[in-house]
């Protein structure tokens, strides 16, 4: 049984979508690249010119991110808008999703995907917050990966994922250390789901959002 891993900083393996931060050599496996809001700096925007160029001619780069809006740390609001709007244009252009990093930002999402008539598919990477939020994300198309918060008993996360419809779910471990499989276990057991079902519908979600398929 596969348990993709959809969002990990922890090394790569053949069913994990590593993130990564441009420093150090290209990632042979698949992978996501993009700007991180935090280390947003003047540069970003010749930045932004080589996750394009490795993007189009990698077919590992399987998403754009992580990226996104961050109001506790990184640059002026307006920085962070500019380059989330330059990579979400990248991933739309190239059909695959963006993996978005988001805090304190939801407003900052909404007003992106009200003005925009071409959005790329958003996965929200480490959802925990409140189950209303996520309600309002539901007209668009906006995706939930699940993490370590479904380990805590009623966390927000393992909340929000009884009521999610089962085509926006995904699962990661992100910086974390836990095994996947721990996490496609809690989440097995909150969605009434055999493993297997829950692999294969995770699977399935991503190669119906993305040009860039997995096995
Ligand atoms: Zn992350």
């Amino acid at each position: 049984m596969k348990f993709w891993d959809f969002h990990t900083h922890q090394g790569q393996s053949s069913e994990s979508i590593f993130n990564w931060d441009l420093s150090g050599e290209i990632p042979e496996g698949s992978f996501s690249v993009g700007l991180h809001p935090w280390f947003l700096d003047q540069n970003w925007e010749e930045s932004i010119k080589l996750v394009e160029k490795l993007a189009k001619q990698n077919q590992g780069v399987l998403a754009i991110g992580e990226c996104g809006f961050d109001r506790i740390k990184g640059p002026k609001i307006g920085i962070q808008k500019k380059a989330f709007q330059a990579q979400a244009s990248l991933a739309s252009q190239l059909e695959i999703p963006l993996i978005l990093h988001c805090v304190k930002g939801h407003d900052l999402l909404v007003e992106y995907l009200k003005n925009e008539k071409n959005p790329p598919p958003i996965i929200w990477h480490g959802w925990n917050l409140k189950p209303e939020l996520a309600n309002q994300l539901l007209l668009f198309p906006v995706y939930f990966s699940f993490g370590k918060h479904l380990l805590i008993e009623n966390s927000n996360a393992s909340q929000w994922l009884k009521d999610c419809p089962q085509n926006k779910i995904f699962l990661e471990t992100d910086d974390s250390n836990l095994p996947i499989a721990q996490i496609y276990q809690a989440a097995s057991l909150i969605l009434g789901l055999s493993e297997q079902d829950l692999s294969d519908l995770v699977q399935k979600n991503w190669n119906s959002i993305s040009s860039r398929k997995i096995k």
